[in-house]
């Protein structure tokens, strides 16, 4: 059978490090065995889902070059959770129940002050027929809770072996609200039926829905996929993702200026026993993705590691890869010379956009001994300018001025490039060519 996953995001607010790590997994992982990756929308939720959020999941996405080959909406397929629920009722393992949030938080509260596990009594199993019709008199509308099987549930999962749960500590969960609305629980199976999803990969946080979604996979007569479970990433000190680090999304690292590889490189190694290495391509992560390598301690999730491994993928990066991002930011002319020349100093793309300046104008230089470097501009060598300019440059600079080291080259670095430090001044000079050179010595804009 061909590998089938899907990512599942709801709708309900932007992409982040947390969640962007199950898209991320569950693509590598498609591409790693040639099968395919779905993209679904559980948006049942439609008090909280909304079609902006939507959008911007798929922008993110595309952003991260995680392409989808099967899209589904779970709004859009409304009746056949319906007809599911119909088969679940003819089987007698949906039934109705009718307390209302407090009568539950009661009962939940009572239960727990005589020790017994906080999970619902099933009190609603045992109303008649005319004690429904008195209820439903009222005005009261069922909720639905699938009668959970008792005994425990045991699955192997791909990332944390055997696993094994008590229906006994788990509710009878809610299947369909009052007002009629799937949950996202239910729909989630039915869909992995639909769409032949053979494995589920997501976070730690919903291994008690399994033991729920494997009896359901039964109970509507299909085989359950392979499950697996990724620990949750903390932060730096080791505690729970702090809210500021949880909503951390792409969108906002994208406009910080971090690279899309630089997320897919550490959060497809986070986790696992492989060192966190900057990769240019997908393709790359693919060829060394491994779901068994990861463990199930929490991963630590490092902002000023992120930061790191984008700058680095900067500096690898080749001038093809390079191309398009340059235009994006405006810098259409910058070619390869330019690009070979400055990446190793970029924290971000958008650093380009001053070194492109100084090789290009106008840009103001610094000026900090105007009498050495009018000399200097008296001795920049004749046009046309080979490689070596700078060295031929600065030794006969040496010469003539009896400077040397920092006094001899530092005015002559912020003159040219308004900088402290930046790229190589003999990969630089050429660039800037001998006319800007010449302005720029004299203090002049150009
Ligand atoms: N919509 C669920 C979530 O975002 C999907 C979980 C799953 O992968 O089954 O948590």
């Amino acid at each position: 059978m061909t590998t089938s996953v899907r990512f599942a995001p709801s709708p309900t607010g932007l992409l982040h490090v947390g969640n962007a790590r199950a898209a991320i997994v569950n693509w590598l992982f498609a591409r790693s065995r040639g099968g395919s990756f779905m993209l679904r929308l559980d948006d049942t939720d439609q008090a909280r889902s909304n079609a902006e959020y939507a959008a911007r999941i798929e922008e993110d996405l595309r952003w991260l070059g995680l392409g989808w080959d099967r899209f589904a909406r779970q709004s859009d397929r409304l009746a056949r959770y319906q007809a599911a629920a119909e088969a679940l009722r003819a089987k007698g393992r949906l039934y109705p129940a009718y307390e209302t949030e407090e009568e539950l938080a009661r009962q939940r509260a009572l239960r727990r002050a005589r020790r017994l596990p906080p999970v619902y009594d099933r009190s609603a199993l045992a109303l008649g027929a005319a004690e429904r019709a008195r209820l439903e008199a009222e005005g009261r509308r069922p909720h639905w809770r699938f009668l959970l099987e008792a005994g425990s549930t045991a699955w192997t999962d791909g990332i944390r072996g055997e696993v094994r749960i008590d229906a006994a500590t788990v509710s009878d969960p809610v299947l369909i609200r009052a007002d009629g609305t799937p949950l996202y629980t239910f729909c989630s199976v039915v869909d992995d039926i639909d769409f032949g999803i053979t494995d589920v990969i997501r976070g730690e946080d919903h291994v008690t829905n399994t033991l729920t979604q494997i009896q359901l996979f039964h109970a509507l007569g299909a085989a359950p996929p392979v499950f697996a479970h990724f620990a949750l990433l903390v932060g730096t000190d080791g505690e729970a993702l702090s809210k500021r680090e949880a909503a951390l999304s792409l969108a906002s690292l994208r406009e910080t200026g971090i690279e899309p590889m630089a997320v897919a490189s550490l959060i497809a190694r986070l986790g696992t026993a492989d060192p966190v290495e900057p990769r240019q391509t997908l393709a790359e992560l693919v060829a060394g993705f491994d779901l068994s390598r990861f463990g199930r301690a929490a991963a630590r999730f490092d902002e000023a590691e992120l930061k790191h491994l984008s700058a680095r993928i900067l500096h690898g990066m080749d001038f093809a890869r390079a191309a398009p991002r340059l235009r994006e930011i405006g810098l259409a002319a910058a070619g390869e010379e330019f690009w070979r020349a400055v990446r190793g100093n970029l924290e971000t793309m958008a650093d380009a956009r001053h070194w492109w300046r100084v090789v290009a104008g106008p840009l103001a230089g610094v000026i900090e001994a105007p009498e050495y470097l009018a000399q200097a501009a008296a001795l920049l060598p004749p046009e046309p300018w080979g490689g070596d300019v700078w060295r031929e440059w600065t030794a006969a600079l040496r010469e003539r001025t009896g400077r040397k080291g920092r006094t001899l080259f530092h005015p002559l670095r912020l003159a040219l490039t308004a900088r402290e430090h930046g790229p190589e001044m003999h990969n630089l000079l050429p660039l800037i060519g001998r006319e800007r050179a010449q302005a720029r010595l004299a203090g002049r804009t150009a």
